[in-house]
């Protein structure tokens, strides 16, 4: 008893928030361009954060993990080991485990991603050099407060400041997708779109403190004007191929084999739902908690309780707007000059759950986003559906399980893509054959707009 009491002292101290100004603040990969701009926009603030080289560990992830983990659970344990590995290898004796915080956000709900930092303070307690390297993390029961990591009034402009960078890398991965396809030259957009990541990395350090975000979407407009030129207007349109499904493996290339690029050589053009699609979600889902007490305080009759929860109200309406607000600045620049996919907003999609007949938002999870986003997408025009996750993943299990029968119903063609880091030999033909439905797809679209 007093043993167990001791370990759970112990991932309470040795996960925790606290403030990180001055230390090195290692995260590991998600979207490439997200994950490099949530690190400039730390930089920005004080922060000397870097992004974990990833994939290079997954062996180390998979030798300190027993297989029933979640596939990125143990790709994010293997770059956090590989690093620490090399860098002692790098450093020798002047290793200091004490310039390091290990940042691994997590959430609430039903889905073990609220324990990956848990599992890994256990595995990084194993090494007795590395137990004074503290877990921090954001989690999504607070929808992502920094309160805590960041000195209170930096905490919140770093916020406003972090998500706009969120919504700028969700639009930069749209132009590549958008354009990429359609090169007059092969390389033309990946080049290109590396420089202007480099340019926007240094803007944000320069101007997130000043939250100066005219320079931001200045610099985003001029990336879309440039990207357009490079598209060759002979090619003909490809079928559209929506991306829903869980978070991690749909926007970690490494993780789902670069499974955009292998649709878009298969001849597809691709969207990928977005990382603001996420963090619009649990804004969204933390005003229907509040609404939720504010209603219940107020029929049991304690008007102090619903107060509180009025104000909470008000408060979450506030940030939403703002989130939607600049949204909307960021895509309308890029508009301007590109057709990029816009994004759903949390309400369309919960629309097109058909008021809980397909899933309902009281469940949660990213199921709800899946389904209902993957259905947007239909209504959009889309000629086919990937569903990217973690082998035995559960929300998207179930998202299989309910859009496989309503797709099939609708002739869209649709395809599940789990992933475990092995290589699977018949994917790549049952990518290809997707990729033929979704062609005979679309000319069948053409074929009924044309005679309508
Ligand atoms: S969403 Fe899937 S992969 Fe992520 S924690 Fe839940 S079950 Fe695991």
């Amino acid at each position: 008893m007093q043993a167990s009491h001791k370990a759970l002292d112990r991932l309470r101290r040795g996960v925790d928030r606290f403030d990180v100004t001055g230390r090195i603040l290692l995260v590991p990969q998600m979207p490439p361009f997200g994950t490099r701009l949530l690190v400039a926009s730390f930089r920005a603030f004080g922060v000397p954060a870097r992004v974990l080289e990833t994939y290079k560990g997954l062996a180390l992830g998979k030798e300190f993990t027993s297989g029933k983990e979640c596939f990125p659970c143990q790709v994010t344990l293997g770059d956090i080991l590989y690093f620490l590995k090399e860098e002692k290898r790098r450093l020798g004796k002047d290793f200091d485990p004490q310039r390091y915080v290990y940042f691994l956000p997590e959430s609430d709900g039903p889905c073990r991603f609220g324990m990956y930092n848990k599992l890994q303070r256990i595995v990084l307690d194993r090494f007795p050099e590395y137990r004074a390297i503290p877990i921090t993390y954001l989690s999504s029961e607070d929808a992502y407060s920094v309160a805590g990591l960041l000195p209170k009034k930096k905490a919140r402009y770093f916020r406003r400041v972090a998500y706009v960078a969120a919504v700028i890398a969700d639009v930069m991965d749209r132009i590549v997708w958008r354009v990429r396809p359609y090169e007059m030259r092969p390389g033309l957009t990946d080049a290109f779109m590396e420089e202007a990541l480099q340019a926007m990395e240094k803007a944000l350090v320069a101007f997130g403190p000043t939250r100066d975000f005219s320079r931001l979407y200045d610099l985003v407009e001029d990336i879309a004007k440039t990207a357009a030129t490079f598209m060759d207007p002979r090619k003909p349109r490809r079928p559209k191929i929506g991306i829903v499904g869980e978070i991690y493996l749909r926007s970690h290339p490494d993780s789902n084999q670069n499974i955009i690029r292998q649709i878009e050589a298969y001849g597809g053009e691709v969207v990928d739902a977005s990382i603001a699609e996420w963090l619009n979600y649990v804004s969204y889902e933390r005003l229907r908690k509040a609404q939720e007490q504010c209603a219940q305080a107020w029929r049991r009759g304690h008007k102090a309780e619903a107060l509180r929860a009025a104000k909470a109200v008000v408060h979450q309406r506030l940030e939403n707007g703002y989130q939607s607000w600049r949204q909307h600045q960021v895509y309308g620049r890029v508009l301007r000059h590109l057709d990029i996919q816009p994004d759903h907003s949390v309400r369309h999609i919960e629309h097109f759950l058909d008021h809980d007949r397909h899933f309902s938002f009281d469940i949660g999870t990213e199921a709800a986003l899946s389904i209902g986003g993957a259905l947007a997408y239909i209504h959009e025009g889309f000629d086919g559906i990937v569903n990217v996750f973690p082998f035995s993943c559960m929300p998207s299990t179930v998202c299989s399980a309910v859009l496989k029968p309503l797709l099939l119903e609708r002739r869209i063609p649709y395809v599940d893509a789990p992933y475990d880091g092995t290589s699977q030999p018949n994917r790549d033909v049952i990518l290809k054959t997707f990729l033929y439905q979704a062609q005979q797809h679309q000319k069948a679209r053409a074929h009924h707009t044309e005679n309508s």
